[in-house]
């Protein structure tokens, strides 16, 4: 019975360390914090248990108490439990405390050092927090108390003359008072200061000011504050360049399965992502026909593939038909399961799909596909004399939209819909599409747009996904 104490870095998922990543796809259980990168849980095992002990704004944070007896119970009980946490465990993390209590119920634990934001964030803006000559020695300290407050175990005339770097973590808020009290004991207000906040993330901002000045930045959390002479290098040595969408807010109204990789990419690109899913994927029972009797198989989504993997269990039930997809997103789908599509058409539309089957002299087809889509596959098959089979392999139903959800969607910059049933079932649950931009994967979307009497703002010119995000991230470059 191993606990392990994990850092999981300041946000890149490129900062993970390699014993990280090995300890994640390990695990059986996974108590995780809020701020760590959400791609790190990808690695995870599917039947891992993943509890986010962070929670906060809708969800209630996970008392600290609450979150060491999770994490020596299941210790105890023999699972191999990861308590991944931002950073460095031990830095500001009460890495030590969750050691003491495993410790203390006679439980196992190894520590996985982190890299911390303090160093990295301040890295990211061109900023070493030592430099030979100017900086040669480092304090980090946290900014969470208040400096006013008579029992501060925070040596304000100690950090005043302090030799060095002053890195402060936590406590954005209270920066006009650490400012005024460092200068009160006697450190120079015009000394070079600077805030990195979300550090190493695509949309990280780098406010430069001097100590006087800390306290007319209005930053927000999660930020590091430097306060030394290095905070000027960064004027010199700022490397990290923002993504095209940095502090653009883009939600997305995909079902939760397929929206994580949207949301992957968006925030690749420094967007922030809001989730809100109003449809959800159903399963639904089928008979899988013999693939022998075909000539084409047709797939019209990822879910579909999905859907018939998971039934036929062996790849070689596809071995018989040629396979035709809808688009790229399909066909990577199957070619994550071995399996080359014979036939991806130019667009990723049902009708550029029906004309290259149009001409293939198809005598039975089988398509595949979701409960309610639209028939101009199957159609252009029977004109061109084909004997047509559809098998429904699941249906997309209503998933209860959250008022904070809602809220936060019709509050961002951008509001993306990846198919027609996306359109129509977040236009119902949040009763408007008001306020936010809209953005269309394709024709079949932005008609679905226009029925409810709205005109996209953007429409992908290649519609996938990845097209999608490729035209956002143009529309942000135009302002
Ligand atoms: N154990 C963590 C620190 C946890 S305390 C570590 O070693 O980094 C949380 C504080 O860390 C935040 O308030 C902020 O000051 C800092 N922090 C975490 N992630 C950050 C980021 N990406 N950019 C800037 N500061 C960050």
């Amino acid at each position: 019975m191993t606990a392990y104490l994990v850092g999981a870095g300041p946000g890149d998922p490129g900062l993970l360390t390699a014993r990280a990543l090995e300890l994640i796809a390990r695990a059986d259980v996974i108590l995780h914090d809020r701020l760590i990168p959400l791609e790190a849980l990808t690695h995870a095992r599917p039947d891992a248990e993943v509890v986010d002990v962070g929670k906060v704004g809708g969800g209630e944070q996970v008392p600290q108490r609450e979150t060491t007896r999770l994490l020596v119970e299941h210790a105890r009980a023999g699972r191999t439990v990861v308590r991944l946490k931002g950073g460095d465990p031990f830095v500001f993390g009460r890495g030590g405390e969750e050691a003491q209590a495993l410790r203390a119920a006679g439980c196992d634990f190894e520590v996985v050092p982190g890299v911390t934001a303090g160093v990295a964030a301040p890295a990211y803006a061109g900023i070493p927090v030592t430099q030979r000559a100017i900086a040669s020695a480092v304090a980090f300290v946290t900014g969470h108390e208040d400096p006013g407050k008579p029992e501060t175990a925070i040596d304000w005339a100690g950090l005043a003359v302090f030799p060095g770097t002053l890195v402060f973590y936590m406590g954005v808020r209270q920066l006009p008072r650490i400012a005024e009290q460092l200068v009160a004991h006697g450190r120079d207000p015009g000394e070079p200061a600077a805030i990195v906040e979300r550090g190493t993330l695509p949309d990280q901002r780098v406010r430069r000011t001097t100590l006087a000045g800390l306290g007319d930045q209005d930053a927000h959390a999660p930020a590091v504050t430097l306060v030394g002479p290095v905070a000027a290098l960064h004027d010199e040595l700022a490397w990290f360049a923002d993504g095209p969408l940095a502090g653009v807010s883009v939600a997305v109204t995909r079902a939760r399965v397929q929206s994580s990789g949207l949301a992957a990419r968006l925030r690749a690109l420094g967007a922030r992502v809001v989730e809100a899913p109003t449809i959800r994927i159903e399963p639904l029972a089928f008979d899988l026909p013999d693939l022998r009797d075909y000539d084409l198989l047709v797939l019209t989504s990822p879910n579909a593939v999905e859907a018939l993997m998971r039934r036929a269990h062996d790849a070689r039930a596809l071995s018989g038909p040629k396979i035709a997809v809808i688009g790229p997103g399909t066909a990577d789908a199957l070619r994550a399961r071995g399996i080359v599509a014979d036939i991806v058409p130019a667009r990723a539309v049902g009708e550029s799909l029906a004309q290259e089957l149009a001409g293939l002299g198809t005598r039975r087809a089988l398509v595949a596909r979701a409960e309610q889509a639209r028939d101009v596959v199957p159609d252009a098959l029977r004109a061109a004399g084909a004997e047509v089979d559809v098998v429904a392999l699941y249906r997309t139903v209503a998933e209860p939209l959250a008022e904070r959800d809602r809220v936060a969607a019709l509050g961002a910059d951008w509001l993306t819909f990846a198919s027609a049933s996306a359109v129509r079932f977040f236009h119902a649950a949040a009763g408007t599409l008001d306020g936010p931009r809209l953005a269309s994967i394709g024709p079949v979307t932005s008609a679905a747009l226009r029925e409810l009497g709205r005109e996209p703002d953007l429409e992908a010119v290649d519609h996938t996904p990845d097209g999608l995000v490729a035209a956002l991230a143009t529309a942000a470059g135009r302002g």
